[in-house]
């Protein structure tokens, strides 16, 4: 299949592409610079320019951005949106988290529409924080499925930067079914609902200072960071990178996957369990890490929320990747780069 991914330059988009290409698929992919691109093909040596090629979309944030990407010889069947920002940097959240989330996903469908009509399929990365319900804490009575969706607002939205983010995940997965209803376009729309992404870098696209934002927890504690105090686990349940990236390809190819919203989810996992992994799998950091006692490595103490990752596991026979393989795998990736 001839597939448009965004991005590819991200955690889970080179993931995504690796995947894409082992599976026989021809791919561009959007990157911002030459930079990226030439980093990307150096992955990928061997394998030819009618398989790898790429775009420049310097900002998703643009109306028209997408309009020349989705043009392509051989023309697209399918299309793979993950780009969007994932950071808690944001001073301007309407500007630096909400445009690029939500024109970005609204763009690339218009311009799909517009001048890609042999596009079959699009799968777009969303996000637990699209189901998440803050105002409902740890919520232990409550199991979260692909059912449940984040109430916030637009007011709530600018508040602080976590809460801008979650919110941008909301606003542009909600505008993109919003948009297969109203448009009736000719593809079909499956989107993919991660908690936490976990697993190994790719140690040439990612340095240790620039590594994504999901990854920082393990760096933090392999670094000594976190040794008198755990930073805050965002939540406690986390999605394998791997296992993610074989969805994001099995949703193009699988038909039951069409029209589908999957909550992508491989388990339960606290701030102590991934220190006493490390510790149990890799003596060397033992000096660096968190021992016993220290604040917030644990589990809220009334409990927290279930998970129903169900309709992943039934449409597609998903084999979640073990939280102890995702953290060996990660460590071994950090230490490459140089932790
Ligand atoms: P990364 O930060 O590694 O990747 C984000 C990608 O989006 C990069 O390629 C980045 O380009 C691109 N991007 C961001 N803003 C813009 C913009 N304004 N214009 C053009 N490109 C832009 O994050 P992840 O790989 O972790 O995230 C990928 C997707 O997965 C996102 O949609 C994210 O919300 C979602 N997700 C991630 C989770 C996680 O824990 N990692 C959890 C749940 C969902 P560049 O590299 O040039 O900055």
């Amino acid at each position: 299949v001839r597939v448009l991914l965004t991005g590819g330059s991200g955690f889970v988009a080179a993931h995504v592409l690796d995947v894409l290409l082992k599976r026989g698929h021809s791919v561009v992919t959007t990157v911002r610079s030459q930079a990226k691109a030439d980093l990307l093909k150096s992955l990928h040596p061997d394998v030819g320019k009618d398989r790898l090629d790429f775009a420049f979309v310097e900002d998703i944030a643009m109306e028209d951005a997408f309009d020349e990407a989705v043009k392509s010889d051989p023309p697209f069947e399918a299309v793979i949106h993950t780009a969007s920002p994932y950071h808690f940097r944001a001073k301007d959240i309407q500007k630096e988290l909400l445009d690029p989330a939500v024109i970005g996903t609204t763009g690339i469908l218009k311009s799909i529409k517009k001048s890609a009509p042999t596009v079959k399929r699009v799968v777009i990365t969303t996000s637990f924080a699209a189901m998440v319900d803050s105002s409902k804490g740890y919520w232990p009575e409550h199991t979260y499925s692909d059912d449940d969706w984040n109430p916030t607002t637009h007011e709530e939205a600018l508040k602080n930067a976590a809460a801008g983010y979650r919110a941008s995940k909301t606003f542009a997965e909600k505008a993109a079914w919003d948009f297969l209803e109203k448009e009736k376009p000719g593809f079909t729309i499956t989107t993919l609902a991660p908690p936490l992404v976990l697993g190994p870098i790719i140690p040439s696209l990612q340095s240790l200072e620039t590594v994504n934002t999901s990854n920082e927890r393990t760096r933090d504690l392999l670094q000594g960071k976190m040794k008198e105090k755990y930073s805050p686990t965002g939540s406690y349940i986390f999605a394998d990178v791997r296992d993610l990236s074989i969805l994001h390809v099995l949703s193009i190819e699988k038909e039951e996957a069409a029209n589908q919203r999957f909550f992508v989810c491989n388990g339960p996992f606290s701030n102590k369990e991934l220190a006493d992994m490390i510790r149990a799998k890799f003596p060397e950091y033992a000096d660096k890490l968190p021992g016993d006692g220290i604040p917030g490595g644990d589990y809220p103490a009334g409990g927290i929320y279930k998970t129903d990752a169900s309709k992943a596991e039934k449409v597609f026979g998903i084999k979640w990747t073990t939280f102890e393989q995702s953290t060996v795998d990660a460590v071994n990736a950090l230490k490459a780069a140089g932790a």
